[in-house]
Formats: structure tokens, sequence, C-alpha cells
């Protein structure tokens, strides 16, 4: 059986990158893509492990090259998911997370319709906003960009196949370890040949 591409999405301060590194700790077998991006590196940050970090004239020769599964600007800076190693991983049976933003994900809804798309949502608007200023990163413009995109982000919740809310890292977790063991056993996911006894 093919691998599963699962994609775990939503604005930033849901906290996507918390939970699927708690993922991964999890499920040791699963492979978290490494996506490219033109931001630079930030301290403790490693390329080709955090990020592969490339120019942005890099970056746009990949997309002419169609090499990109999906891309998208966010606050100024591309990120994007190599295709090869996805179709690889996947193709030896293993299955993918993608930890990406709202536009990424519903490009790959379209280029990928069997993927499984998870909408990581906060509690709540005041939630998502007390995360975002307690981050001490960024500056208050930024935090008010990112805060008006998130409005608009939360909106496209409708076009994942869940909705998980993030209120307990650990609660987020087993939510979508549950949604992975019913997506291994949707009957799409199966040839009939393997269930005739003269095969
Ligand atoms: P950061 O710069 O904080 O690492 O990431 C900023 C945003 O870019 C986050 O919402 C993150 O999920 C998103 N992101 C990271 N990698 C990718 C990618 O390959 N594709 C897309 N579309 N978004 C990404």
């Amino acid at each position: 059986m093919r691998g599963i591409l699962f994609v775990v999405s939503g604005p930033s301060g849901a906290g996507k990158g918390t939970v699927c590194r708690a993922l991964t700790e999890r499920l040791p077998s699963i492979h978290l893509s490494v996506s490219a991006t033109t931001r630079p590196a930030r301290s403790g940050e490693i390329d080709q492990v955090h990020y592969y970090f490339i120019s942005r004239t890099d970056f746009q020769e990949r997309i002419a090259r169609l090499e990109m599964l999906e891309w998208a600007d966010v606050y100024g800076d591309y990120y994007g998911t190599p295709r090869e190693p996805v179709d690889r991983i996947l193709d030896q049976g293993r299955d993918v997370i993608l930890e990406i933003d709202v536009q990424g994900a519903l490009q790959v809804r379209g280029r990928m319709p069997e993927a499984v798309l998870l909408f990581l949502s906060p509690p709540s608007f005041a939630e998502l906003e007390r995360r975002l200023r307690n981050r001490g990163t960024d500056t208050e413009e930024k935090i008010e960009k990112r805060l008006n995109w998130a409005h608009r982000e939360l909106n496209s919740f409708p076009s994942y196949d869940y909705v998980v809310i993030n209120d307990r890292v650990e609660a987020a977790v087993e939510k979508i370890l549950a949604v992975m063991v019913a997506e291994r056993c949707r009957t799409k996911r199966f040839q009939l040949m393997d269930l005739n006894p003269n095969s």
C-alpha cells in the first residue's frame, strides 16, 4: 500500500510546529517533510534539517522546473515542499507529514486529492493573539499582519478533512493519531484483489 500524505496546516500561532514535533516523537517511522525557504535561518536552525535555506533565484528556478509540490509566499518569503522526497517515501509505503500554511494546503488538495488535510485551530482568536505575542520574536507590525492573515485563514477550515482544536498539545496529538489510524482503515486504500482468496 502506498503511504498516506497528511497535511497539518492552520494559521500561524495554532501550534503546528510543536504538534508536529510531538507527533514524530510518537511515530518515529513517519517522515516529516523538510521544506525549502528563502527566509534566513534563525539561531539554532540547521540547513537541510529544519529547512533547505535557498536563494530567491534558486527557489524560482525550482518552481519553473515543477519541483515543488506546493509553494507560497508567507509574509514576504517563499516556502515550499520539494516534491521528489515526498513521492519517493510514499512509494516506499511510509506516511509523510507536511507542516505548511493554508495557501499551500489548498494547493495540495488540488494536486494530490488523496492527501488527508488537517486544520489545526487555536481554541479561540484571543488565545491565538496571546500565543503570537508571547513568542517575543516579532515586532508589533508583524503581529498585526499575522493576526489579519489568521482571521482569513480561519475561514478556510471547510476545505479540510478534519479540524483539530489545539487547546493542549498532548490532546491534539492524540486526535491526530486517531485520524491516522482511521485513514489507514479507509476502504478506498485497499485493492479488492488483496481480499480475494484465489489471488
Ligand atoms: P516559520 O518561518 O515560522 O518557520 O514558518 C512560517 C510559516 O510558513 C508557518 O505557517 C509554516 O507552517 C509555513 N511553512 C513552512 N514550510 C512551508 C512550506 O513548505 N509550504 C508552505 N506553504 N508553508 C510553509
